[in-house]
């Protein structure tokens, strides 16, 4: 069966934007995924452990045949592929691909809570999140409430890059 899901992908290690559309290059030449829409780009402070580089974050929205359990491993096995070391929670990173949302189903196990477990207090993972999610009205109206309790601007989420098309930010994919 074929679901949407929602990622979330931060970096702030490197070539940020370059490890962007890496990690989306490598979803969309997944087989059972196909990228169908993705965020403008934009910058936060990092908020948790804070003595670190800002990120860039996106929201992508993806079809796919896996379930959320493939897709997870899926989006680890992009961590390990572009670099990942795990050092420390929250710490740097050179990628980082969660899953916000998988259809309209619930998980929470150990190795996974979907929605995720704080993309409702986080207006980095939100402000994309919004720009992209159409299909799903209730969905939205959630992450549009979520997004009105919190401060964007004290929350420091500033437009990086606009992005309109996956095409125009993984060229030469599909
Ligand atoms: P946060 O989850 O607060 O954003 P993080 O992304 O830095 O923190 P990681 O070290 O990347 O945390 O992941 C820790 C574990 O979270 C993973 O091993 C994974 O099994 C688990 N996990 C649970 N739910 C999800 C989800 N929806 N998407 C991705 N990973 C998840
Ligand atoms: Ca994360
Ligand atoms: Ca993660």
């Amino acid at each position: 069966m074929m679901t949407t899901a929602y990622l979330s992908i931060g970096t702030n290690i490197g070539e940020r934007e370059q490890n962007l559309q890496d990690a989306v290059k490598l979803l969309t030449a997944h087989e059972a995924i196909s990228v169908t829409a993705i965020s403008s780009i934009y910058e936060t402070a990092a908020v948790g452990y804070t003595d670190q580089a800002d990120f860039l974050n996106i929201a992508v929205a993806l079809e796919t045949e896996l379930d959320a359990y493939e897709l997870l491993a899926e989006c680890q096995k992009i961590e390990n592929d572009l670099g990942r070391v795990r050092e420390f929670r929250w710490g740097p990173r050179i990628i980082d691909l969660d899953i916000l949302l998988y259809g309209q189903q619930q998980y929470e196990t150990e190795k996974l809570i979907i929605p995720h477990p704080r993309m409702y207090e986080r207006a980095f993972v939100l402000v994309p999140l919004e720009e992209i999610m159409t299909q799903n009205y209730d969905m939205l109206v959630g992450v549009q409430k979520a997004l009105h309790a919190l401060d964007i601007e004290k929350e420091g989420v500033n437009l990086w890059k606009k992005i309109n098309t996956v095409a125009e930010f993984v060229p030469f994919e599909n």
